[in-house]
């Protein structure tokens, strides 16, 4: 059998794994991406964030590839308080089959080899990887990276997978030329009493899409598919769509708890790992696209050597004098961390007294839905939340600076 030889290997090419081979093709480096689906329908809501928009803008700029721009985002209270919230800036609805698509055709034009096959084993050999696929071919890379999402096979063989308490379970359904419900593409976000997460309906091109996700182990599937199906038949006024338009997904969201993070690891001898594979994803919101992206932005600066050497190691070893792929490995760890990892951190510690904790004597997402309701002030600051514009260091703070103007 014949072995191609790459610099790199690239298993997954979901919206990580495409973008840092779209990356690193474009600056003339030899990368194979596996995926055994190419683009295809991955079960997920679809939607991308007014800073997922500005900051990878050739996803806007790409009109081949149809989204739903959404104008406004109705927020549903536990104890049913309501407020709709006026979306100012691009927040866009991808079915994920299209969008894979998107950054997968940009990876291919760039010059990377897609191979339409899983990786089925990959072993360390004298300094590179040798690697074996699903149908039978070898490729040998000097530098491996894991992109295979939150079950993702690259790591639980590297260092093992994530834990119960580090994941969140979704599920959803797809329903096909829904009736149409609004006149304004919108979407639908519900909280529940006693519930670490929440439930959506976001449009997309001829099709809605449902969701409820919730920390793994707090729910049933049966309960969660219980509180799903209320929420379309209550969406849809008291009755259920026809069930041969309805397609059901379920799958799992990587939210991580907060002891984890401090010890998270990224990296190692001659590897990496970004996107749902690497465990980032908001986890309040699970929002986890543009994690995807921007660590594999991150992961391609630093093996472009645009990153810079990073800080002194804690072993003082100086970072100059480490083989080329120990410097990228280390400038990427240090990357993802100070772009968005102590953000997320803050986000899981947020996360029990989001969803349990109370403000001025109410539920937390009552009394954010009701000061909302009154001042404009509150609803940008949950606008800007929602749509990845706002720290959640400072979300606490914000929040109750303008709710002080209210009272
Ligand atoms: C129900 C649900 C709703 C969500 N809604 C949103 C949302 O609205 N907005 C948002 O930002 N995020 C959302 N997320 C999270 C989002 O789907 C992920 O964070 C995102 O897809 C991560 O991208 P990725 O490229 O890291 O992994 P993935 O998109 O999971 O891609 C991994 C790829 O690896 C491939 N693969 C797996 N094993 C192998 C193998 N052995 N060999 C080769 N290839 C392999 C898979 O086929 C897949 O294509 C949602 C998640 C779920 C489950």
């Amino acid at each position: 059998m014949s072995e191609t030889t790459v610099e790199y290997a690239i298993i997954g090419a979901g919206p990580a794994g495409a973008h840092l081979a779209s990356r690193l093709a474009e600056a003339g480096r030899e990368a194979a991406l596996f995926d055994p689906r190419g683009a295809w329908e991955k079960p997920c809501g679809g939607g991308l964030t007014t800073r997922a928009l500005k900051e990878f803008s050739f996803l806007l700029e790409n009109t081949s590839h149809p989204c739903k721009l959404i104008k406004h985002i109705t927020i549903i209270s536990p104890s049913k308080l309501r407020v709709t919230l006026k979306v100012k800036r691009p927040f866009a609805i991808y079915s994920r089959a299209v969008l894979n698509g998107l950054i997968l055709d940009r990876a291919v034009e760039a010059g990377v080899t897609f191979i339409k096959s899983a990786v089925t084993n990959f072993r360390r050999d004298e300094g590179s990887w040798s690697i074996t696929t699903a149908d039978g071919g070898a490729v040998r890379a000097r530098f491996l990276v894991g992109a295979d999402g939150a079950a993702s096979f690259t790591r639980r063989r590297l260092i093992g997978i994530f834990g119960v308490k580090d994941l969140a379970l979704a599920f959803g359904y797809n329903v096909q030329d829904p009736q149409p419900a609004k006149e304004t593409p919108e979407v639908t976000v519900v909280f529940q009493k006693d519930f670490t997460g929440y439930l959506w309906a976001f449009p997309r091109p001829g099709v809605m899409n449902f969701g409820v996700a919730s920390k793994l182990g707090e729910q049933t599937s049966d309960q969660l598919r219980q509180t799903l199906g209320s929420f379309i038949r209550d969406y849809y006024g008291g009755e259920m769509p026809d069930p041969e338009k309805m397609t059901f997904f379920g799958a799992k969201i990587p939210t991580l708890d907060l002891p984890t993070w401090p010890t998270l690891k990224a990296t190692g001898d001659g590897w990496a790992l970004i996107g749902d594979a690497a465990g980032f994803a908001d986890p309040i919101t699970g929002e986890g696209i543009y994690y995807a992206l921007k660590s594999a932005d991150l992961l391609a600066g630093a093996l472009l050597g645009q990153t810079g050497k990073g800080k002194r190691r804690k072993d003082n070893i100086p970072a100059s004098t480490l083989p080329p792929y120990q410097q990228a490995a280390d400038a990427y760890e240090q990357a993802w961390r100070r772009e968005f990892g102590r953000d997320l951190e803050h986000a899981s510690y947020r996360l029990p007294q989001f969803y349990h904790g109370l403000f001025f004597g109410h539920l937390m997402t009552d009394a954010m839905v009701w000061l909302a309701r009154r001042h404009k002030g509150v609803r940008t600051v949950l606008l800007r939340a929602l749509m990845g514009e706002q720290s959640y260091v400072t979300l606490k703070r914000d929040l109750l600076l303008r709710a002080f103007q209210v009272v």
